[in-house]
């Protein structure tokens, strides 16, 4: 079998006006997604964050990927390798999101070709990944700090006659009563049993005050995490941290770096996660030597893709670290990929992020994937069990074109509701 065909659709979906760490989400989230089309007509399909120096680089692989077979991997990978040099860490940057490419366009192609390969033999991407260990994969409820609005088309209004979580999610939350709010509109809409705060927006006393809420509200059997995304120092994490004793399932990212990590991980009894400090194979020996962290939040966009997410679990089963999941804004591609991971890890003891509720359009047929229970099902069907929607994607790269962004940055949108915001990498 070979790859004969490749695409690239950079699109645009609608984004609330979320606060994070680096500023404020623009109206529109950016992702490409990437089709392989094989001589035998099968079609794999990916999703990643994108930008146009990813969406260059894709189109720089074309003539790497065209003629490759899509069931040799490694092959495929050595080809990669030897036209696409790996990025070090500090390509990372200090942004909550990772701003890495290289391992973007590799994440692609595996899961492409996953995809391909299920086709092919009639079988689940999770069964391609070692076996189907649950069929529903559990997500947590994902907050944040927010402006009134809905982003996408209703980015400078609200749509008045919106209730439930509709109506919750175009809605501001700025203090502890606005978050509760927010997870208890979220949690009654889609079940979730977990819930994450991002932080980093609002001095930590505010921050805590409105996770101490949470737990007000929800009581002892819910767990409850927090990412301030490194803007803490160590004293500040350890101070602030040790007030959170008792009340997280763990503290990811409080500060920056791995001996940072480490500092505060000997001085506050919380587990520490980590999608920040330790985000390559490269900086797993660090890891091990330091003591950073507890549980390594797996992205398969940032890691390379879903198979090396499973090599990642391996490793945190050998080192008796757990594993969680990271989400930045996506669709259904991604949504699928990242449920075929879940339904295949055997080690993945947490439930996953997603920003998937923040969402409303879809490029998939059938639209947009339900979440249940707080729960994703498997997808049915072999490969990612997921098709293109075509009018809805051109709708969506439509989107793209006319919203003229071309990456992602959320200091500017930060400096239209305060002027002369800038990002810090250490804040408090
Ligand atoms: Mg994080």
């Amino acid at each position: 079998m070979r790859i004969t065909e490749m695409h690239i659709t950079p699109i645009a979906l609608g984004d609330p006006p979320l606060l994070n760490a680096a500023g404020l989400h623009a109206p529109y989230a950016l992702r490409t997604v990437v089709e392989l089309v094989t001589d035998n007509g099968l079609t794999g399909l990916a999703e990643v964050p994108g930008s146009v120096a990813v969406d260059a680089l894709l189109e720089q692989s074309r003539a790497v990927v065209l003629g490759s077979d899509p069931l040799n991997w490694h092959a495929l990978k050595v080809k990669l390798g030897q036209h696409f040099k790996p990025e070090d860490s500090l390509a990372r940057g200090q942004a909550p999101w990772d701003q890495r490419k290289v391992v973007q366009l590799f994440s692609a192609m595996d899961v492409a070709c996953l995809d391909i390969a299920g086709k092919a033999f009639g079988v689940p991407v999770a069964t391609l990944l070692g076996g189907i260990v649950r069929e529903r994969v559990p997500y947590s409820a994902y907050l944040f700090y927010k402006y009134e609005g809905a982003g996408g088309e209703l980015a400078f209004g609200t749509d008045p006659n919106a209730t439930g979580w509709a109506a919750a999610r175009q809605a501001a939350a700025l203090d502890p009563e606005g978050i509760v709010a927010q997870a208890q509109a979220m949690v009654r809409e889609f079940g979730f049993q977990s819930i994450k705060l991002k932080g980093g927006v609002f001095e930590p006393a505010q921050e805590v005050a409105a996770l101490k809420a949470l737990r007000s509200a929800f009581g002892p059997d819910v767990p409850i995490r927090h990412d301030p995304n490194a803007l803490w120092s160590v004293e500040t994490s350890i101070k602030w941290g040790r007030e959170l004793e008792g009340v997280l399932e763990y503290f990811e990212d409080p500060t920056r770096g791995q001996e940072g990590m480490a500092a505060v991980r000997k001085e506050v009894k919380l587990p520490l996660a980590t999608n920040m400090c330790t985000t390559s194979f490269a900086e797993l020996p660090g890891s091990v030597r330091h003591g950073s962290e507890d549980i390594i939040l797996t992205d398969h966009h940032y890691w390379g893709g879903l198979r090396a997410s499973m090599e990642l679990a391996a490793f945190c089963r050998t080192f008796d670290k757990g594993v969680s999941m990271h989400s930045n804004n996506h669709a259904g591609i991604s949504l699928a990929a990242m449920t075929h991971l879940g339904a295949a890890m055997p080690n993945l003891t947490y439930a996953l992020d997603t920003h998937y509720p923040w969402q409303w359009e879809e490029i998939i047929v059938g639209g947009r994937m339900p979440i249940e229970d707080g729960c994703v099902a498997l997808p049915k069907g072999p490969g990612l069990g997921v098709e293109l929607d075509r009018p809805a994607l051109e709708r969506a790269h439509q989107n793209y074109l006319r919203c003229g962004l071309t990456e992602r940055d959320d200091e500017p949108e930060m400096q239209k509701k305060v002027p002369g915001w800038k990002f810090q990498a250490t804040r408090w």
